[in-house]
């Protein structure tokens, strides 16, 4: 059995109270880290940790810390990141949802550490239950004399706000999130400058994801180090994945990084396996924004080797043979699954959620929603596929935010590695026609594009 840290009491009666959470050894770390050790040595034992952001770029977090800049006189600001809406990613809500204290007292713990003395987590907007549970929880915590004025008696002082999210997708991207808590329209800054430096209301500030948050718990009360002996190499600790798709047990899992690709999707402790004796024909490894692996690549490296739930392995191959951890939303599809219908379907996603801003990404998202879009319901042609990686290519690493790369990846590889299901839809207009049109009243509010 896989060792938990964030979930380990999760079936706990009552632990989303902040008695229940205390009784199980909850606020240790605050008790800990306020009473015992100095700002620095928080940041140092996160460092030694090796964790890394859980929310899609896998940067060291304790590094990210280190990179604030503290100019005498200015707020400093923790802002965490709870805009979970990528496709295909649950898991922050989950946390929020049963356990909201773990995220409290990690707030509490990463505040201190950045000597933030006002804090939000800021949540998707369409999340309300979750907003309520923390408003609750946070509540709770101030009651116990864990926030607010004189922690403890420690003399730190810490306010902390719960923010609704703007409603879009781009809201979760860092700089869109907080022109968002700011009270403007989520739209990405340019960088530099960097959060770091000028982030919320100009003063340096500290973006992070829930999970990343919750994991400074078991690192200050275990140390750093010995959250590091979890895992493999620079993929250390344990990480929460949610699983679905067309797999026998979708939900919410805490793994040790390391574990093997085919261990997560067919052992029972986790998937259990492809739903109705399917055959496994692809994966997406971390939300709709990485690349799209065929069942081969996706439990085994072009060397060979078995592949891993690790932020290297799930990279090995580059975005040739290989995609990447993202954000932790593992999506499974069979083989009655049509990769064009699933990534057209993807691509209608960042076409609706661009903000508009550079041209690359809000006309190419478009261009490729409509290609995708001809080519599932019949009306493509051959070059649909060199044009569709045409677009891809100008999009990619020509826009303000990763939202445009996020856009081109799922396409480009789909095409990589399922050049001949996109052909198939040319080659056999009639039948593809026919299978959509059926569906076409119900799955499309837009008229078949025909090719001009
Ligand atoms: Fe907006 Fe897309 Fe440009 Fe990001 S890449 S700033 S979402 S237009």
């Amino acid at each position: 059995m896989a060792r938990k840290l964030l979930l380990a009491n999760i079936n706990v009666p009552g632990i989303n109270t902040l008695e229940v959470y205390r009784q199980k050894g909850g606020y240790r770390a605050v008790e800990k880290a306020l009473k015992t050790m100095t700002p620095d040595e928080v940041v140092e034992e996160v460092k030694k940790s090796g964790l890394r952001g859980r929310g899609g770029a896998g940067f060291p977090t304790g590094m990210k810390w280190s990179f604030l800049a503290k100019p005498e006189g200015v707020p400093r600001y923790l802002v965490c990141n709870g805009d979970e809406s990528e496709p295909g990613t649950f898991k922050d809500r989950f946390l929020m949802t049963y356990i909201p204290h773990a995220l409290i007292e990690g707030m509490i713990v990463s505040s201190y550490a950045l000597g933030a003395k006002v804090s939000y987590i800021y949540v998707r907007g369409e999340m309300m239950p979750q907003i309520r549970i923390l408003e609750k929880a946070i509540a709770e915590a101030k009651a116990a004399g864990l926030l607010g004025k004189n922690i403890l008696g420690t003399g730190y002082d810490l306010e902390l706000y719960v923010q609704p999210g703007g409603g879009a997708y781009i809201c979760g991207e860092e700089t869109a999130l907080l022109e968002s808590l700011e009270g403007k329209r989520g739209n990405p800054r340019l960088k530099p400058p960097f959060p770091a430096v000028s982030g919320l209301y100009g003063s340096p500030t500290v973006v992070n994801n829930v999970e990343s948050i919750a994991a400074t718990v078991p690192i200050i009360n275990d140390g750093g180090e010995e959250y590091a002996k979890i895992g493999i190499e620079r993929s250390t600790g344990t990480k929460l994945i949610s699983a679905s798709g067309n797999i026998n047990k979708p939900g919410v899992y805490e793994i040790e990084l390391g574990v093997p690709v085919e261990e997560f999707i067919y052992s029972d402790e986790y998937c259990g396996g492809i739903a109705n004796g399917k055959r496994f024909k692809a994966m997406v490894a971390g939300g709709s924004s990485v690349p799209i692996l065929p069942a081969n690549l996706a439990t085994k490296t072009a060397k060979g080797e078995s592949r891993l739930m690790t932020y290297e392995s799930l990279a090995d191959g580059g975005f040739v043979s290989g995609s990447s951890m993202g954000s932790g939303g593992f999506i499974v599809f069979d083989e009655d699954q049509c990769i064009v219908r699933n990534t057209w379907n993807f691509a209608r996603f960042y076409h609706h959620e661009s903000c508009g801003q550079c041209s690359p990404c809000r006309e190419g998202t478009g261009w490729m929603e409509k290609i995708l879009h001809r080519l599932e319901y019949g009306h493509g042609s051959f070059s649909d596929m060199d044009l569709l990686v045409d677009v891809s290519k100008k999009i990619e690493g020509n826009t303000i935010c990763p939202l445009g790369d996020a856009s081109a990846w799922p396409v480009a590889s789909a095409i990589r590695h399922f050049r001949d299901e996109f052909e198939w839809h040319v080659s056999n207009r009639e039948e593809s026609q026919i299978r959509n049109y059926g569906l076409a009243h119900y799955a499309d509010p837009l008229e078949p594009l025909v090719q001009s």
